[in-house]
């Protein structure tokens, strides 16, 4: 017989316990061994450990029918906090918060005017570094440091391969960062980050197979299969927007021809939309931007398509077919139970997304027994950053709680800061 590693096993349970005291906020140490079908004796010393820690409070007492009552056990939201930073085409959203996500401070960088690397990741760590310098409290129980960013990303080295959104690179933005700071830092792909946050808290919690869409300016998307996000043999999966989907279509960055990136994001159907306009053809977009093509965005095409405006709703069903035609090879191939879908486009156009999951539904297969859930994401004000951060709360729980190096901003705090490259 195999010999069990005691060490694996405890790491194990700790593991268990420590996920199941996060998730619910009181808890009695019975309902703890019922749950993960540990001994009591084992469940109390695990909790006591995490009591040392500063993990885990006494909340109060149960009733008891006779003996000593049971103990409320609490999680402590403010033992540790973490950073959660999202950069995309807009914006950087940097959220100092608790472990139940709980927001202390949050800082938003506008970044439509500043438009290269180096200037933007600059303001980045001058932020970060200002956020930790104002929390005096909070300042020495920092995780991590997650940031999401959308493209492909090299998640172990922390490089960011490529980006559509930004435009950017082959950008060390672990390195660049570590210039900064100590500790852990995390760098992934935006829709992974959204993933991750769906399972631990949203609508991928309870569900081993799904796949989670960014329907924006551009189209991203996650897989987490068999309870794991899933990244492939380099890391670079979850390229949707990257997959051809016309056989003659035009050049894309990436290389390839056809892409669904020039078919169905958001991008697209603004450039569907002012091509109408550039050709003066009679629509409700036409009049809403009083014929300026410069003026047309996603949110013309979605009021001109509520307001009934054929052209506004034909360039939508054209859209959606196309992801249909994507996304379904992806069910096809990995059979999730759920599509979790997130971004603007899912988010303010209900009738984009009907015509999504008829155009799904028609492009299925015949013979699969269950027919794929499409939902949109339930985290309200789901902030990229959220996401971002939940790579550093998995990583703290599936640790078993250890936290032996925090975030440490390096060198003089007061100094300016200056990337040497
Ligand atoms: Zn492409």
């Amino acid at each position: 017989m195999e010999k069990v590693d005691r060490s694996v096993v405890n790491m194990a349970n700790k593991v268990n316990v420590l996920r199941i005291l996060w998730e619910n906020k009181c808890i009695f140490r019975a309902e703890i061994a019922r749950m993960t079908g540990l001994s009591q004796p084992t469940v109390l010393k695990i909790v006591d450990e995490f009591m040392e820690r500063g993990l885990v409070n006494i909340s109060g007492k149960g009733i008891s029918s006779g003996g000593k009552p049971p103990l409320m056990l609490e999680f402590r939201w403010d033992a540790y906090y973490i950073i959660g930073v999202d950069i995309n085409e807009y914006r950087i959203e940097i959220i100092l918060m608790d472990l139940s996500f709980d927001i202390i401070d949050k800082r938003i960088q506008d970044n439509r005017e500043v438009d290269t690397a180096d200037t933007i990741l600059k303001r980045l760590a001058e932020e970060i570094r200002e956020l930790i310098g104002e929390h005096p409290n909070e300042e020495s129980r920092i995780l991590g440091i997650g940031v999401g960013i959308p493209g492909i990303v090299d998640a172990q080295k922390g490089i960011l391969i490529y980006s559509t959104e930004l435009g950017w690179k082959n950008v060390n933005l672990k390195e660049y960062l570590k210039q900064y700071f100590d500790g852990q830092i995390t760098i992934d792909d935006s829709t992974r980050a959204f993933a991750i946050e769906e399972k631990i808290f949203g609508k991928g919690k309870d569900i081993k197979n799904f796949l989670c869409l960014n329907l924006a300016s551009g189209i991203g998307s996650a897989l987490v299969l068999d309870g794991n996000l899933y990244y492939g043999s380099s890391g670079s999966s979850g390229q949707l927007g990257h997959v051809a989907v016309e056989r003659e279509g035009p050049l894309c960055s990436c290389g390839n021809y056809g892409c669904l990136e020039h078919y169905a994001s958001g991008r697209a159907i603004e450039e569907a939309a002012r091509r109408v306009v550039e050709n003066h053809w009679e629509s409700q977009i036409t009049d809403l931007v009083y014929g300026d093509a410069g003026k047309v965005d996603l949110n013309i095409v979605f009021e001109a398509a509520m307001g009934g405006d054929r052209t506004a709703l034909g360039i939508l069903e054209k859209a959606s077919d196309y992801l249909a035609m994507a996304v379904s090879g992806v069910v096809n191939l990995t059979d999730p139970e759920m599509i979790i879908c997130e971004g603007k486009i899912s988010r303010e156009c209900p009738i984009f997304m009907e015509m999504f999951k008829t155009a799904l539904r028609r492009r299925g297969m015949k013979y699969v027994g269950r027919e794929v859930e499409i939902v949109i994401s339930n985290t309200e004000n789901y902030m990229g950053s959220f996401g971002s951060a939940s790579f550093i709360l998995e990583q703290f729980i599936k640790s078993g709680g250890e936290a032996e190096r925090f975030v440490r901003v390096r060198g003089n705090s007061n100094q300016r800061l200056d990337y040497v490259g």
